[in-house]
């Protein structure tokens, strides 16, 4: 059986592009089908225009702080049409490059949607086109969730749209209390939006550490951002003279906005692909089911990416795209292995964290010992910063192996970054210990802490 290709991909995000790149240059006949833009979520409509917006919105501190040492920045102003317009430039720069690197790699690129037709072959919606593949390579990436049956939820945007409002709003309410939600309250806070945050539990971002929890919670309503908790939307309401929007919550009074983000999760991209018809697995949630190796239920058909609803994190997908190239047209590859994955939240201050929370390791292991402190920056002592640097490590007590590192504070994915090296090695606290401090640094803490933490209830 010939086929027009031996690997068709569908979604130029990071899993698809480079799973298609490498393959391609393996000497595969490799093609790649984006019905959006190609870059995917990452460069388009995520983790790179976000993290622009994120420092458009920290200059508003740094002018206060710099004053401290000795520099005056009167009134300075912020241009948020000049700022979207350099930001969509970098977008569309990388968006190239991205295009540009398939393109070299020799692959084949239709700008448009593909459906399953069966299961070796696919409907380019575009061109209505037939195309047939000896394998397929599913990396759909996720789209935001947004409840349907929320009376007004037609007013509310999604991390989509945000990157495409006109003008910066007055006011603006964010459902939502997990990476996304906690990310952007700080960027519109920062940029001197009236922000408030709703959250539907007590704490911010479920799943990772309590202390870090619990840092990042109290440091949003320290950057002026209004944290309601256990609460949910019930209805939004619009003027439709004047464009505002009313949110109204399951208690207490309803907030008038301009802006109603919606981050409330987000979803595999599955709809419609035809996945059904050729027998692929799904999960509830539209999640593709795949085995260690990436593949779906069915033989010749692989899965990468947020698609999965495995790990959702862009080096991740890359990684697993990887593999999955190298494993099928190159010199075989090992599975991706998804313990000490590092990850940051881009909170202001951030989030940088690599291996077990605290609770995951004691319900894991049982025994284990918390080295962690909090402290001010050398910075913050002239630019009167308020806020302080939360820095935690969990040990395994039986091989005091450090299966966790949490930090809060400036600079903390950074630090986070070259920490995970370690952690993924299985260093020991005594190794942490046996390094040398970098002073004066923030992260020379990591290797100078040595009293264990005891619970107030047990000093
Ligand atoms: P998350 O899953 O992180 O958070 C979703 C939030 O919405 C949670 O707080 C959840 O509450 C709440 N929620 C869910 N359903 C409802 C509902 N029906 N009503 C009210 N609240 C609800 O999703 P995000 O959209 O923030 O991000 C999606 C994923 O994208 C992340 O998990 C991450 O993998 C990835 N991402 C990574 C980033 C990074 O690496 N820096 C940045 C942005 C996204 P509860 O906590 O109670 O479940």
């Amino acid at each position: 059986m010939s086929y027009d290709y031996d690997l068709f991909v569908i979604g130029a995000g990071s899993g698809g592009v480079r799973a298609a790149r490498r393959a391609a240059m393996t000497g595969a006949k490799v093609a790649i089908a984006e019905e959006y833009r190609v870059g995917g979520t990452c460069v388009i409509r995520g983790c790179v225009p976000k993290k622009f917006m994120v420092y458009a919105s920290e200059y508003a501190e740094m002018f206060k702080h710099a004053e401290g040492y000795g520099w005056s920045a009167d009134n300075p102003t912020f241009d948020f049409r000049k700022f979207m317009d350099n930001m969509h430039s970098e977008v569309d720069r990388l968006s190239g490059i991205y295009l540009r690197n398939l393109n070299n790699s020799g692959v084949d690129v239709f700008e448009e949607r593909a459906e399953f037709v069966d299961a070796h072959s696919i409907r380019l919606i575009g061109s209505d086109k037939i195309v047939s593949a000896e394998k397929f390579l599913v990396a759909t990436g996720g789209t935001p969730w947004q409840p349907e049956d929320l009376p007004g939820v037609e007013h509310t945007i999604t991390s989509n749209e945000v990157f495409h409002l006109k003008e910066l709003p007055k006011q603006m309410v964010i459902a939502g209390g997990g990476y996304i939600a906690v990310e952007f309250a700080g960027v519109f806070a920062g940029l001197g939006v009236d922000t408030c945050l709703v959250y539907r539990g007590e704490t911010v971002l479920n799943g990772f550490d309590w202390d870090v929890r619990t840092h990042v919670h109290e440091g949003l309503k320290q950057k002026g951002v209004r944290v309601i908790t256990q609460s949910v939307f019930t209805s939004i309401d619009k003027d439709e003279e004047s464009g505002r929007l009313t949110v109204h919550l399951d208690q207490g009074d309803g907030i008038d906005c301009d802006v109603v983000m919606m981050a409330v999760g987000r979803r595999p991209a599955t709809a419609g692909l035809g996945l059904e018809q050729v027998g692929v697995d799904v999960k509830s949630n539209g999640a593709i089911v795949v085995d260690e190796t990436s593949r779906t239920s069915v033989d010749n058909i692989w899965a990468v990416g947020d698609v999965t609803d495995r790990m959702n994190l862009t080096p991740v997908a890359i990684r697993e795209g990887q593999s999955f190239s190298d494993s099928l047209f190159g010199d075989g590859a090992d599975p991706f292995e998804y313990d000490n994955v590092p990850t940051a939240v881009f909170s202001q201050p951030p989030v940088g964290t690599v291996g077990m929370s605290e609770e995951e390791a004691r319900h894991k292991f049982g025994k284990v010992d918390i080295y962690k402190t909090s402290f001010k920056t050398m910075k913050a002592a002239l630019s009167g910063d308020e806020s302080r640097v939360l820095m935690k490590l969990v040990v395994r007590q039986s091989d005091d192996v450090v299966v966790g590192c949490h930090i809060v504070g400036p600079d903390s994915p950074e630090i986070i970054q070259a920490v995970g090296i370690a952690v993924k090695m299985g260093a020991t606290k005594a190794q942490f210990d046996n390094t040398c401090a970098l002073h004066p640094s923030t992260a020379e803490e990591l290797v100078t802490m040595r009293e264990k933490f005891v619970p107030p209830e047990l000093s």
